[in-house]
């Protein structure tokens, strides 16, 4: 079955969820959820582990749409599941269609999951630090507000990520990122220069005017229960799904 993954909904309709690497099917270094298709798992299995991951949700597989993520700042608008083979590159989807999930794969990076659900309206980014630095979330945001959102009325949801203390960056990069986000600044936990991504995602959503913020507790890298690339390198991804009633 699958693991601790953590998913909540609350009464009008809106449901985040986050896995955990336990509950899949795949094989060492990638066991078990990876749900991942361009880390160099058995796209079968894969395949398998998405139809895992939908169900234990409650969602039809078929009826969740992934990125092609590379670090960018672009964002899609889809009303239903790609038909081509060819994924776009985008960092970010929006959609005002109901029951369509968004998915967004991470493995230290921020998933960040939106949604406004009077607006009838869901976004997922992916922010690690180039695209966070890039604004995909205001891009995300902006795409939202497109289709009808308030930035008052978005509810933000963000799941396990690198923590400040363990995201250790030369001393150039982290003046480069706290150039564009001061509150990404951070320091590792043996005194190091370091990038907070999720501080920074969490004061531009702020910035935005999102209200209702939450943070996941959990560090990918220092949690034997996900993946994480700066740890691992060789590892599977986890998801990061939204999507209204
Ligand atoms: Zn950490």
């Amino acid at each position: 079955m699958i693991g601790q993954r953590s998913e909540t909904s609350d009464a009008s309709g809106a449901h985040f969820a986050f896995t955990d690497r336990w509950g899949g099917v795949s094989a060492v270094p990638y066991e078990e959820l990876n749900l991942g298709g361009a880390v160099g798992d058995d796209p079968e299995t894969v395949r398998t582990n998405r139809e895992l991951a939908a169900k234990s949700l409650g969602l039809d597989p078929d009826r969740v749409v992934w990125m092609n993520q590379v670090h960018g700042n672009d964002v899609a608008e889809v009303d239903g599941p790609w038909t081509t083979g060819d994924i776009p590159p985008v960092d970010g989807l929006v959609t005002a269609t109901r029951g369509l999930a968004l998915a967004v794969l991470t493995a230290d990076c921020v998933p960040v999951l939106l949604a406004d659900p009077v607006a009838g309206v869901v976004g997922a980014a992916h922010a690690g630090r180039p695209g966070m630095v890039a604004g995909i979330v205001p891009a995300a945001v902006d795409a939202m507000a497109s289709l009808g959102a308030d930035p008052a009325r978005i509810v933000a949801r963000t799941g396990p990520a690198v923590c400040g203390r363990c995201y250790e960056v030369p001393e150039e990069m982290r003046a480069e990122v706290a150039a564009v986000e001061p509150a990404a600044y951070a320091e590792t936990g043996w005194g190091t220069p370091a990038v907070d991504v999720v501080a920074g995602v969490h004061a531009q959503l702020e910035r935005l005017g999102v209200r209702d913020r939450q943070r996941s507790p959990v560090c990918t890298r220092e949690s034997a229960d996900h993946f994480s690339y700066r740890r691992d390198r060789t590892t599977g991804r986890l998801a990061g799904y939204v999507w209204l009633d």
